[in-house]
């Protein structure tokens, strides 16, 4: 019998009475782990009630003693991050390497929660008109939630309450189905960090626990990592029910390489940003654009890539691990049949991949086509598995006008020892996040994570300052004190009391 997964409501790790329950699996084997329960409507509504409840004293707590539960938080992660990167390596499959990588950045948000008074410092102008000064307040919204996706069990959470908690808010996280137990370890480790009962609740459920959230009159503002049509279907239904939302979604990240690029750092920072965490990244890298003579690179680039094995998550040989599951598996196959089938060159083939000892993992080997046009599947859909796609052009101009006129505008790079074009790349390009000789480039949280166009529904961005303003509101205050008023002489005890 495999453990029931809690809910966290009211300071309480509590059984679900839920009549649904869904399986969670390891990629890996596709064993079950644990039983996940559809939270039922009225465990919903007491998760929304204790978080309300919460706000009134949560709100009036001096921001530097908010700050010190997320210094005591930063130091138990710390502490626990082998442990948790292995918790996350048994529902995700991820590599130890990458389990840790999602545990510190999400570490990294955590430090700049931490130093929250400082990102929620108003503005003053002193004497707007005579006598009279106008400053702002930052104040949190109230209750605020979270739909987090399955590729960063610990990263994407991690993004979205610290923040929202550190700024006077409190939180109902509701975590991917398919990784839930990163989730209430983090929620354990917050508690023990000294958070109060009910400023953090984790409920667990699909879409109709989704929906619970989007209608709630109480709910203020609503964060969304996942996919495409999730994240319009999100954006959408929680505006329309007058809530702030900030939707991030898929992508489709280029990478331009010139001829002039170094090329052994190209094939080795395509190879790791197509193929490592099995291209479950919202920032893997899984087009390459080769401009010129670059193409000559590609055949290279079979030779690295076809050196990447999957495995499993302790195995030290292992370059990542399994898909999520065994749909996101048969998605992927199909799109590389799709890929073949529309006449794209298949260089290297990862749809037949096995694991010894592991027979029934969602294992997908490293796959590479080159002789790709716009118009097909595999150009256009986002496969989210080890996948690359390669183009050819022949200027940086033509690179550009690929790139923006592809829907998505997560993350791109450009590798070349050329800063003219580097900077024209950097100027040009309808992407949210460059990086010029960088892979993936990630911003750290002191920036915020700026994807752009079909990638991102919104205004403000996950962490960094935006995501204060987003999980904040600004009061302005006009003021005026009367110089009269000032009480002088023997009078003034009188005028004090
Ligand atoms: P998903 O959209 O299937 O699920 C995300 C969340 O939405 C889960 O909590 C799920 O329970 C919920 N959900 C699913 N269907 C729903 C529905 N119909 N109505 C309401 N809620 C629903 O995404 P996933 O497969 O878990 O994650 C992978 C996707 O996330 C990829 O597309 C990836 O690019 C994207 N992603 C984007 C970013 C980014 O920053 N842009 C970061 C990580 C992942």
């Amino acid at each position: 019998m495999t453990q029931s997964v809690p809910l966290y409501i009211d300071g309480e790790f509590c059984q679900s009475k839920s009549d649904q329950w869904i399986e969670v699996t390891n990629p890996a084997t596709n064993q079950s782990i644990a039983q996940l329960p559809c939270a039922t409507d009225e465990e919903m509504e007491r998760a929304i009630n204790s978080a309300t409840q919460a706000f009134v004293s949560w709100k009036q707590v001096a921001v530097s003693d908010r700050a010190r539960v997320m210094f005591k938080y930063q130091h138990l992660l710390k502490e626990h991050h082998d442990e948790l990167a292995q918790l996350l390596s048994q529902e995700t499959g991820k590599i130890t390497l990458d389990a840790k990588g999602d545990v510190w950045r999400g570490i990294e948000v955590v430090e700049q929660a931490a130093n929250i008074a400082s990102n929620m410092m108003g503005e003053t102008v002193e004497n707007v008109a005579s006598d009279i000064d106008t400053y702002s307040l930052i104040q949190p919204l109230g209750v605020c939630c979270g739909i987090t996706p399955f590729n960063f069990p610990a990263m994407i959470p991690l993004w979205m309450f610290p923040l929202a908690i550190a700024a006077g808010n409190t939180f109902v996280l509701k975590p991917s189905e398919q990784v839930p137990l990163t989730s209430m370890r983090l929620a354990e480790l917050f508690e023990q960090a000294g958070a109060p009962k009910g400023v953090l609740q984790v409920v667990h459920g699909g879409k109709s626990q989704v929906d619970f959230l989007l209608e709630h009159s109480a709910i203020r503002a609503v964060s969304f990592v996942g996919s495409v049509p999730v994240a319009q279907y999100i954006y959408h239904r929680g505006t329309s029910y007058n809530k702030r939302v900030q939707a991030f979604a898929g992508a489709k990240n280029h990478m331009v390489v010139m001829p002039d690029a170094n090329k052994n750092q190209v094939i080795s920072n395509l190879v790791g940003s197509s193929v490592g965490a099995a291209g479950q990244r919202c920032m893997a890298i899984s087009v390459a654009v080769f401009v010129g003579s670059a193409k000559e690179w590609i055949s290279d680039l079979q030779v690295e890539m076809a050196k990447m094995k999957p495995g499993a998550w302790n195995d030290e040989g292992a370059a990542y691990g399994p898909l999520i599951s065994q749909q996101a598996k048969e998605r992927v196959l199909s799109l590389i049949e799709e890929g073949k089938a529309q006449g794209a060159v298949c260089e290297l083939d990862g749809s037949q991949c096995q694991v010894d000892g592991l027979p029934d993992g969602n294992w997908v080997g490293p796959t590479l086509f080159s002789g790709v046009t716009t118009d097909m599947s595999i150009y256009q859909q986002e496969i989210f598995g080890p996948v690359l796609v390669c183009l050819e052009v022949e200027t940086l101009e033509e690179a550009i006008a690929l790139i923006n006129n592809n829907p998505y505008g997560n993350g791109t790079s450009i590798f070349t020892a050329n800063g003219a074009a580097a900077r024209k790349y950097q100027h040009e390009i309808q992407v949210g996040q460059v990086g010029i000789n960088v892979p993936i480039p990630v911003p750290l949280p002191f920036f915020s994570f700026t994807g752009w166009r079909g990638s991102f529904y919104g205004d403000l961005h996950a962490y960094g300052k935006q995501a204060v303003r987003f999980y904040t509101e600004t009061k302005t205050v006009t003021a005026r004190w009367f110089e009269d008023d000032i009480p002088t002489g023997p009078n003034l005890s009188i005028h004090l009391r």
